[in-house]
């Protein structure tokens, strides 16, 4: 195996060591104690695990957080009460809806996280932190593709000037990366479900983000040699195995650098979810 390998742990720790420091001065200099409110409703045992590991870096930082538990049988009218409510506690900064919703409301998410206040959006879906990170005064970025993009900066990973390919144009990963990308001078080219001779663009790449939710689909042969590899898939593969959209073991053999999965790019998504806190509590007293 010839690539670096990118350890998602050692870039989430020191994206948490700022914020935690962000979050001492906000405490000593403006006695403010941010505040993360965390909507789940109903049981889906992977948005647990999610909305569990959120609160547990939450209170390694000091973020007060709290988790809004509702039934699976919640109406579309209770969740908007419940968001509406959080938008005007001045004690929460941050709001996010885990996702997915049940089914029986499922339909409605959108209109569902555009109730919440812009300066409180902190997974950065709102049409408005939309609109502001493609015409390039980015507030509040989804966590995930803002996570990729810290990484390649803390691992020294150079962005200007290079060919980016991304796999997958979803309003969460696909789409705020191209324009995150593209901020940093990457010429990018987004790929999706419909793209012809995908292997002939993606082999254009000097980094190369997979983001399509298909177990181990790029193999080594769809990698420029030296190319930089970010896999954002989590693929459940049987009960304990878990997969990224890359075929790991072949492609590190091309690969310059490479995250693997689990242990990359999803332990970054929650150190930057604690980062976006510490935005919007600047957003929103001003500082
Ligand atoms: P999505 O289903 O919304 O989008 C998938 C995208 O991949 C689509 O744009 C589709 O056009 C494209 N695609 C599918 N098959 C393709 C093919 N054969 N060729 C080219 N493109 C194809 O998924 P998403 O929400 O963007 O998530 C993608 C993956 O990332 C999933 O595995 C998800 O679990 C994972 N994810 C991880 C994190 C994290 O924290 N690490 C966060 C979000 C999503």
């Amino acid at each position: 195996m010839s690539a670096r390998i990118l350890y998602g742990k050692e870039f989430a720790a020191q994206i948490k060591e700022s914020a935690r420091i962000e979050i001492e001065k906000l405490k000593n200099k403006f006695h403010v104690t941010p505040g993360l409110a965390v909507i789940i409703v109903g049981e889906n045992p992977a948005s647990q695990v999610y909305v569990r590991n959120k609160h547990k870096s939450c209170e390694e930082l000091g973020i007060n957080s709290v988790v809004v538990e509702m039934a699976e049988t919640s109406t579309k009218e209770e969740l908007l009460a419940k968001i509406d409510e959080l938008n005007a506690d001045k004690n929460i900064h941050g709001i996010l809806v885990q996702l997915p919703l049940p089914d029986a409301i499922k339909n409605h998410s959108d209109e569902i996280l555009n109730r919440i206040d812009p300066l409180k959006d902190v997974d950065g879906f709102h049409p408005m932190n939309v609109g502001k990170l493609v015409t390039g005064s980015p507030a509040l970025v989804p966590c995930t593709p803002a996570g990729c993009v810290e990484m390649l900066n803390l691992a020294g990973i150079e962005i200007d000037g290079k060919r980016a390919v991304i796999i997958g144009r979803s309003n969460i990963v696909g789409k705020p990366m191209l324009h995150l990308l593209m901020a940093k001078n990457a010429t990018v080219t987004v790929c999706h479900s419909h793209t012809k001779k995908l292997a002939e663009v993606t082999r254009e790449a000097d980094i190369l983000v997979a983001a399509m939710g298909k177990p181990q689909f790029v193999k080594a042969d769809m990698i420029k040699p030296g190319a930089v590899v970010i896999d954002v898939g989590i693929n459940r593969i049987a009960p304990k195995k878990l997969v990224g959209d890359v075929d790991f073991d072949a492609a590190a053999e091309v690969a310059s650098a490479i995250t693997p999965v689990p242990g990359g790019v999803g332990l970054l998504t929650v150190a930057m979810l604690m980062k976006n806190v510490v935005t919007a509590v600047k957003l929103q007293i001003g500082v």
